[in-house]
């Protein structure tokens, strides 16, 4: 069972080939490729994609000072947006689906001050979603 937590269930949509380090993205192209194929539990805290972030410290998340606090919170938001629960059991397409809709308010909320957008804007879904 691929478990995911609540931001990663959007942001992952938009992954472009990059990532921290080698390890990290050959992780996530993993990850990725198993969502196509596996049911995906919904978790809270460390999850597939932190499983190999070289950030992760413990359970926690040590980007930065404030992270690990600020990530549960913005995963608690993504799972409002996406209307599931922790610990539901749900498949890849219906989040692809319900992450169209939600998108406009996830990028004025998050995207515009991620450090990340640099990367996902490269992604094609990302940029048809802006259009
Ligand atoms: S930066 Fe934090 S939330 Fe993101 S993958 Fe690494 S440990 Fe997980």
């Amino acid at each position: 069972m691929l478990k995911l937590r609540g931001h990663h269930l959007i942001c992952l949509h938009f992954f472009n080939g990059e990532g921290y380090d080698s390890a990290f993205v050959e992780n996530l192209k993993d990850v990725l490729n198993r969502s196509q194929k596996e049911e995906i539990e919904v978790c809270e805290g460390a999850d597939a994609v932190c499983e190999k972030c070289p950030y992760l410290k413990g359970d926690k998340c040590g980007y930065d000072a404030q992270a690990d606090n600020e990530i549960k919170k913005m995963d608690n938001k993504a799972l409002m947006y996406l209307k599931v629960r922790p610990g539901a059991r749900i498949k890849w397409q219906e989040i692809k689906e319900a992450v169209s809709g939600l998108f406009p308010q996830w990028f004025s909320e998050y995207c515009v001050e991620c450090d990340w957008k640099k990367v996902c804007v490269k992604n094609q879904d990302y940029q048809k979603l802006r259009a």
